[in-house]
């Protein structure tokens, strides 16, 4: 029985800094945990406040006699406050990082900054005269300006702020408006982010039946007690997004709020303003780019009920709201929903801890579900609710399979097969668009040796340096830069040759190739500015080019109704990734490139180019059939052990010194292997992590399997004590995964 408690008496990042430590009196002995809400004698008065168990103890950190006593625990409602220092004790537990680390994770920074002027951008002229500017506009090819100017039309009101980071319009452009009298700006004192609608301007579309039947079902089963997490696979652009609305819509009919996870790269305008119509400004968007100050203020919005729903990335799953109702979370197969600094928790599984301890529905949704999720689904743990319709009847692309060996014996050596130059031309002639996806994952144009095939590689870091215009080599991890060499730097022998083929080489061959074309690429060269995403996916939209080369960047999220043709470049380059979720990746990136295509009333064409024409992932990518892939995805994962069949927790271990590391990882390998002995758990490694270095830190990784989650949670535990009284693991960095 613990003695002593931590206690902070205001719920933020910065009072962990100072906890106070109470007595816990005997009667209260075994009530008192992570998250209980305690009443403490506080200050020289010892006036009584409320404050929040973060941590139990045997040891007094202050002369005993000094340490004052918790005079009671909170009964009754306690707050979100409680609630989400529970939900921290849960992330400690289960991905294993130091209860610090976890309150971090879902407390939010306290950093208060002078309230925003907000920009409010309205249209100023009639409408009649608007739309005739608009087509003007169009006629002219000043996209922005028409871009703008719809927008304003549609919603008479905007945040500068959304227009700018969504919309991608300059102030120029802006200015340019006002100054024709089309547009008008006004400034409001409060902070209300992001977004302002105009009474009247909501709007909401009638489900259809299948979207109907789900949310019906949904909600019954809800009502008639049963507490499972949801998961809707259905195919991009079933209305995914409209039945997430209608249960939010519930919700908050209820009292409630709700939470909605997108990936970061999918937020956009186009999204965001959908749920901006249906619920005006009772929603908030958090992202990457908002301050620590703006963070804090859409945390407080959303604590004192200003707010309704929250939209943003994996952080947003830790809004404080009051009632919480509903948890979505979107596309729930994305890999940006795992957290890669400790604790490295992934927000599905958080998202149905937190649904537990708020009593919150949680609802998962993808057109290309994870195999983890399916696999819950498949086994009653998740409710499933399948849609195999689109909502607006548009017809699947066709896909056809060209065989990159078969190019090469006919002597084709470029990266165009002879099918997919053909449809570009065919395209091209039709005054369509086309994107050109190069599946890299990580691999780019590099350079090595005929004589002695080492690859030039990154000085600081275990991977190929990259090659890049005007003889430059580029290392992708920290940067380095250098000149393309004339000797191998291993052996000395002039032969270099380069391997593989980048982004830009694609860009190259195809502009020597269809000199007409207008291409324009996206990669993470092309994207490094702000906002520079953004603005090519805009000049895109706006017809600015006529084909888009880029990586796995240009598949996600967007809507390009003039797309006709999808060309899929290497699309087996990432089955070779040394991960055994290779297969996985590959085909939810197929899928969902080859989902770009045809968008808008034409038919889509889609050719993807292979050295591996037979393999599963590819087969069932061509013909769109998710239960195919899983069914032997599954059949694999199952035979390696690997999950979601069973159980996996991976160690990663970094320093500076590579034979130290060695050594330590060695140690706790014998250790877990004593113990994994007695519960029957396997051990794997430790191995090079698959970049083995980065910025001169060395990376090991040991595997832990087993069939049962508690298992790894219990070695977990003992790793992580063996490394506390083991003062020789002080010099490594060791942070635990989940897979
Ligand atoms: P998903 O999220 O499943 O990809 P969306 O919700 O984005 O699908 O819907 C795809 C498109 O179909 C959107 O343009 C949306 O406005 C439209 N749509 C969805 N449901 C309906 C409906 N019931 N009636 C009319 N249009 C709909
Ligand atoms: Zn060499
Ligand atoms: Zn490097």
């Amino acid at each position: 029985m613990s003695l002593f408690a931590d206690v902070i008496v205001d719920i933020s990042q910065e009072s962990l800094d100072r906890p106070f430590q109470y007595r816990i009196p005997v009667d209260l002995a075994g009530r008192v945990g992570p998250g209980t809400a305690v009443r403490i004698p506080f200050g020289r008065g010892d006036r009584e406040i409320t404050g929040y168990v973060i941590g139990t103890g045997q040891t007094p950190k202050i002369a005993p006699e000094r340490i004052k006593e918790i005079a009671g625990v909170l009964e009754g409602s306690v707050g979100v406050e409680a609630r989400l220092i529970a939900l921290a004790a849960w992330l400690r537990d289960f991905y294993g990082s130091t209860m610090i680390q976890a309150l971090k994770t879902v407390l939010p920074v306290k950093k208060k900054e002078k309230p925003k002027a907000q920009t409010i951008l309205s249209l100023a002229a009639a409408e009649e005269e608007a739309e005739k500017s608009l087509a003007l506009f169009r006629q002219k090819h000043q996209n922005a300006r028409a871009r703008l100017l719809e927008a304003l039309i549609q919603e008479r009101e905007l945040p500068s702020q959304l227009v700018t980071r969504k919309l991608n319009v300059t102030a120029p452009v802006i200015t340019s408006l006002e100054n024709m009298g089309l547009l008008r700006k006004t400034v409001r004192q409060e902070y209300r982010n992001p977004v302002h609608v105009r009474e009247g301007g909501r709007r909401s579309v009638a489900l259809n039946l299948a979207q109907q039947t789900v949310a019906d079902q949904i909600t019954k089963a809800w009502e008639e007690g049963n507490r499972k997490p949801c998961l809707i696979y259905g195919v991009t652009g079933c209305g995914k997004t409209e039945i997430y609305m209608e249960l939010i819509a519930r919700g908050i009919a209820r009292g409630q709020q709700a939470i909605v996870l997108i990936p970061e790269i999918a937020l956009t305008y186009q999204t965001v303003i959908r749920f901006y119509r249906r619920f005006g400004d009772r929603i908030s968007i958090m992202n990457s780019r908002l301050s620590k100050g703006e963070r804090y203020d859409q945390y407080e919005r959303a604590r004192k009920g200003l707010i309704d729903v929250m939209i943003g990335p994996r952080s947003a799953l830790f809004t404080p709201f009051p009632n919480l109702g509903i948890i979505i979370v979107d596309e729930e197969h994305e890999t940006s929903y795992q957290s890669e600094t400790s604790p490295r928790y992934h927000a599905r599984e958080t998202a149905v801890r937190r649904g537990e301890l708020e009593d919150a529905m949680v609802v998962f949704g993808s057109a290309t579900p994870s195999l983890e999720a399916y696999y819950k689904a498949s086994r009653g743990i998740y409710t499933l609710y399948t849609i195999k319709e689109r909502a607006q009847k548009r017809a699947l692309p066709t896909v056809q399979i060209t065989d990159m060996r078969k190019e090469l014996a006919a002597g084709n050596r470029t990266v165009l097969g002879r099918k997919l130059r053909q449809e570009l031309e065919e395209c091209l002639a039709a005054g369509d668009q086309a994107m050109l996806f190069l599946n890299r994952r990580g691999y780019a144009g590099f350079l090595s040796c005929r004589s002695c095939g080492a690859p030039v590689k990154c000085p600081h870091c275990d991977v190929s340096l990259s090659i890049h215009r005007g003889g430059r080599l580029v290392c992708h991890y920290c940067g380095y830069e250098t000149r393309i060499p004339e000797t191998c730097p291993e052996c000395g022998s002039s032969f270099l040759r380069s391997f593989g083929i980048g982004t830009q080489q694609v860009e190259d061959f195809i502009k020597k190739e269809f000199p007409r074309a207008r291409v324009l690429r996206m990669d993470l060269d092309t994207t490094r500015e702000k906002d520079g995403h953004e603005k090519i996916l805009a000049a895109f939209a706006d017809r600015e080019a006529d084909i888009l080369i880029g990586t796995q960047m240009i598949v996600k999220g967007h809507d390009f109704p003039d797309v006709v043709l999808v060309g899929i470049l290497a699309a087996d380059m990432s089955l070779h990734a040394s991960d055994y979720r290779a297969a996985e990746r590959t085909f939810q990136l197929l899928t969902q490139a080859a989902g770009r295509a045809g968008r808008g009333g034409r038919e889509g064409r889609v050719v993807i180019q292979t050295y591996d024409p037979g393999h599963y992932s590819i087969r069932a990518a061509a013909k769109q059939d998710y239960e195919e892939f899983y069914r032997q995805e599954i059949l694999y994962r199952s035979m390696g052990g690997y999950p979601p069949s069973g159980a996996m927790l991976a160690v990663h271990g970094t320093c500076e010194d590579e034979a130290y590391l060695g050594m330590a990882m060695g140690y706790l390998k014998e250790f877990l292997d004593r113990l994994a002995g007695k519960c029957g758990a396997g051990i794997i490694g430790p191995a090079e992590e698959t970049v083995a270095k980065i910025n001169d830190i060395y990376r090991r990784v040991l595997y832990v399997k087993h069939s049962r989650e508690e298992v790894l949670t219990f070695l977990k535990e003992k790793a992580e004590q063996y490394m506390e009284i083991n003062e020789g693991f002080r010099k490594i960095t060791v942070q635990f995964e989940r897979c």
